[in-house]
């Protein structure tokens, strides 16, 4: 007789295919519940997964268990590069800052790891009119997105998880046929679970199709995040703001920004909005600096022109960092005498924290179920 149990995944983003996964090689029977199919839709700023860079590395998140979450997503990803993982790629990264900066508390966790100090004579990227005061780099994993996400949701698929396409409202949570259920609902959380945490960080992101990869010297794969002070980039309310580049299978990334706020209760952006210089690609109005600041360090460092890729496509996301203090939530709470675990809020980190956020929901499930 199978001795497998059975649990319900609400959500079908990257948290809740990572604890699918997971579970499922931990003797569960899974079944996601998702308001959205992410074999069919594309554009929906609420669906987080739908956009992340996607580095690992910690940033934009919340929590006092940081270190030991992301220690333990390293461990996964650590095995699942061994094994191939479509997507998953490691590669040398660059942070690059205009101004001094104190190193990151993720630097001890980092292969490679090296300070501008120690690099400053050979290869790294430049900017022609901004001198860079500080920086380090260290070599770091990736999700090619659009090789990495399908090829988990297939696999959890394929392992038997089963996928329900339905919105839950707050009502349908006492009619679950589930003992067991792990909530992955991200920004769902807000009216689903009643929180009133809903601070979230809009992200724009600039992709350039049919852009080469571009290497260092040594014809390595390279990516950078360059902060070029508040005077150049900042947003509305005056934070500064760093743009990144990720080279990925279809093409560049070419990131961003973090500007905070809330939906109202129509789902409309009620926080900061883009400022003056602003450009308008493909649709949507993006921070100029973007395209600007981009331009000039492909060309100086790689000596591409970025005005000769001319397929562009503009994404919006929010980061749902709930609040700006432990903002991520790990816990269990039961409701309607069902075991709910908890496991949303990842902000600017999802990615980055996915497999040890699922071995966390893992673990309070050994300790909560018989
Ligand atoms: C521009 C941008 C860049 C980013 N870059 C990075 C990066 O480089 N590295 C990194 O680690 N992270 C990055 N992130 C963050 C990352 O994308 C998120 O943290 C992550 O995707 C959150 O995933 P999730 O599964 O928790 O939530 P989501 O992806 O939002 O998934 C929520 C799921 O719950 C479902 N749901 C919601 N409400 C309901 C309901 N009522 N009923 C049923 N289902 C429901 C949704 O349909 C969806 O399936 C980035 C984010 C953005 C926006």
């Amino acid at each position: 007789m199978s001795k497998r149990r059975n649990v319900c995944v609400i959500g079908c983003g990257i948290s809740g295919l990572s604890v699918a996964k997971l579970l499922q090689q931990h003797e569960f029977n899974v079944t996601i519940v998702s308001e959205s199919d992410p074999r069919i839709i594309h554009s929906d700023p609420t669906f987080s997964s739908l956009f992340p860079a996607a580095s690992v590395i910690p940033r934009s998140v919340n929590s006092g268990e940081i270190d030991s979450l992301f220690e333990e997503s390293l461990s996964h990803f650590d095995a699942l590069h061994e094994q191939q993982f479509p997507g998953l790629k490691i590669h040398e990264h660059f942070e690059l800052f205009a101004s001094g900066k104190d190193l990151p508390g993720y630097a001890q966790y980092m292969d490679a790891f090296s300070t501008l100090e120690e690099f400053r004579d050979s290869f790294h990227p430049t900017h022609s009119g901004l001198a860079i005061q500080a920086g380090w780099k260290f070599n770091c994993y990736f999700a090619d997105w659009s090789l990495y996400y399908p090829a988990l949701l297939n696999s959890v698929l394929e392992a038997g998880a089963e996928l329900q396409i339905q919105s839950l409202e707050k009502d349908d949570l006492r009619d679950l046929p589930f003992d067991i259920v792990v909530n992955c609902s991200g920004l769902g959380s807000v009216e689903l679970f009643n929180d009133p945490n809903g601070l979230l960080y809009r992200g724009h992101l600039l992709q350039i199709l049919e852009a080469p990869m571009l290497k260092n010297p040594n014809g390595d794969t390279v990516s950078y995040n360059f902060s070029p002070g508040a005077e150049i980039y900042h947003t509305e309310s005056g934070n500064a703001q760093d743009v990144y580049f990720y080279p990925r299978s279809d093409g560049w990334i070419l990131g961003g920004s973090r500007q905070e706020g809330r939906l109202d209760e129509h789902g409309i952006w009620t926080g900061e909005q883009t400022i003056s210089p602003n450009i308008e690609i493909d649709g949507t109005v993006i921070p100029e600096q973007i395209f600007t600041l981009h331009k000039n360090i492909l060309y100086e460092t790689f000596g591409m022109e970025l005005d000769r890729f001319t397929k562009r496509k503009v994404k919006v996301g929010y980061r749902y960092l709930r609040k700006k203090e432990e903002g991520l939530r790990l816990e269990t709470e039961e409701i309607h005498n069902r075991l709910f675990i908890h496991n949303y809020g990842h902000g600017g980190a999802g990615v980055t924290l996915s497999w040890g956020c699922a071995e966390k929901v893992r673990q309070l499930l050994r300790k909560n179920v018989s």
